[in-house]
């Protein structure tokens, strides 16, 4: 078989690569081994969000009567929760699986090796193999969650972050190891079911590549709706019964509870793939080595998303794959990694975009800071979040924004115009003479940006002592 382009995995860099392949008319066969709509739809981005509202739903029932709705919260049930989830990804899935067809692609269920710069050899479930021949090569092969010694993963008791969805009994102690994103969206999240929630978290705080006073929030928030934040721990072991698991932490303290989660961050799949036996580069932290056009050490072989490891995101994967793909095509395009936005689903969101006041301090870079509280947001009020800043830098010379951590609620739907606003150029100036709607979360962007130049409308300034 003859393609002009053959993908090696299909998450949100593989299929995208591969819709993009169809709509130009491009011969694609896409390789997946399990199912379509690798981490993001199947384990990730989608059964999170799937959980993440409804940890929004319980919290809404049990603070319904402050809103003048009287009901009773029963109970929660994590099975019926899985049974959505599980009804969204299929949809989703198929989805993907349709737009794939109608786009002319074919897809291959099987692993897919690279045995040469133009060819990926697929072994199908009942053994059998196909040479697939192509062009170019795009690899999409992803990451997986990262274990560390001590803490075997068994799936039931001690779970990776690929597996808590699959959960269906509420524990009602959870120890979740690791305080960065994904640990402490599941602690939002199981703490609002009804779990007893412990993060162990071996730096100084959770969250801890995020500016000080966002995480400072956000522990704030966790903290006050019952989580445990242990921060500077590191696990020594762990101890399964049917009781339960014990953990055991360095300096000899033992947490017993009932499930564990190993949440502390992911690795890349480059193993049994073929990818360096085919002489495709990786760096020292064993990333797919790429240039700016995502192209590998091996010229007509492409790579994207988790596997180059730039951010492990669906959305940069996605705008890899694009990039690759029209290379792939015979096109010019560039990967740009100077504006990427991201959102942390717990409650206050968290999104950023751009450059975090911290490294402007340590690049010396002159800059202005401007600030506004969602407790002064009328929007926000009504909705019951008042928790929450935003806070935008721009350049202290050129006046151009240059990022902006929120934490907030709707921070991740809002963070969309700081980067429309990076991407154009913009100054907070620009933003202050784009009229914003009344009463919404995004007028915090608007204020803040007044607030650049001491003049936020709802935020008590200093005043100028007239002569
Ligand atoms: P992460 O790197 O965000 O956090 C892992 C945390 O575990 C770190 O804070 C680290 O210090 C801690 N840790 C590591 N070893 C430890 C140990 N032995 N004991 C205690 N703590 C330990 O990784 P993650 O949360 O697993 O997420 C994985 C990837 O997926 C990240 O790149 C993340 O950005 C991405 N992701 C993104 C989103 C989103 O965009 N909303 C959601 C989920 C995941």
């Amino acid at each position: 078989m003859t393609y002009d382009v053959v993908i090696v995995g299909g998450g949100p860099g593989g299929y995208v690569a591969g819709i993009r392949g169809g709509q130009l008319d491009a011969k694609v066969c896409l390789v997946e081994r399990e199912v379509l709509g690798g981490t993001c739809l199947n384990r990730g981005c989608i059964p999170s969000k799937s959980f993440f509202e409804s940890a929004h739903r319980v919290m809404s029932v049990r603070d319904g009567e402050a809103f003048g709705v009287r009901a009773r919260y029963e109970g929660f049930d994590l099975a019926a929760c899985v049974a959505r989830k599980d009804q969204v990804v299929g949809s989703l899935v198929g989805g993907v699986r349709k737009l794939l067809e109608g786009n002319g692609v074919d897809v291959l269920t099987g692993d897919g090796v690279l045995v040469a710069p133009d060819a990926v050899q697929v072994t199908a479930p009942d053994g059998s193999k196909t040479l697939v021949k192509a062009r170019s090569v795009i690899l999409a092969t992803g990451s997986r969650p990262s274990e560390i010694p001590g803490l075997p993963v068994d799936g039931r008791r001690i779970v990776t972050t690929d597996q808590v969805w699959g959960l269906t009994d509420l524990p009602s102690r959870l120890v979740i190891v690791g305080g960065g994103v994904i640990g402490c969206e599941l602690a939002h999240m199981f703490s609002a079911f009804g779990s007893r929630v412990v993060v162990l978290e071996a730096l100084d705080r959770i969250l801890a590549t995020e500016d000080r006073d966002v995480s400072r929030t956000v522990a704030k928030v966790l903290e006050a709706r019952g989580v445990t934040l242990r921060t500077g721990v590191r696990v020594a072991g762990a101890e399964t019964g049917e009781a339960g698991v014990v953990v055991s932490l360095e300096g000899g303290e033992d947490l017993p509870c009932d499930r564990v989660v190993v949440a502390v961050g992911r690795r890349v799949n480059t193993e049994g793939v073929g990818f360096e036996e085919a002489g495709v580069a990786l760096d020292a932290r064993g990333f797919v080595q790429v240039n700016d056009e995502m192209e590998t050490s091996v010229p007509g072989v492409y790579a994207v998303g988790d596997v180059v490891g730039q951010q492990m995101l669906a959305h940069v994967a996605t705008s890899e794959a694009l990039v690759a793909m029209h290379n792939a095509l015979g096109k010019k395009y560039w990967m740009d990694y100077s504006v990427v936005p991201y959102a942390i689903f717990t409650a206050p969101e968290v999104a950023s975009v751009g450059a975090k006041e911290k490294d402007l301090k340590e690049q010396g870079v002159p800059y202005k800071v401007g600030r506004f509280s969602f407790a002064a947001s009328g929007k926000a009020l009504c909705m019951g979040a008042p928790e929450g800043f935003i806070k935008l830098l721009s350049h202290g010379e050129t006046g151009r924004v240059l990022g902006a951590s929120v934490v907030g609620v709707s921070a991740s739907d809002i963070i969309g115009e700081i980067t429309v606003a990076m991407r154009m150029e913009a100054s907070p100036g620009d933003i202050v003479t784009t009229i914003h709607v009344h009463p919404t979360i995004s007028e915090v962007i608007l204020e803040a940006s007044e607030d650049t130049m001491g003049l936020s409308i709802h935020k008590m300034g200093r005043r100028k002592k007239r002569g």
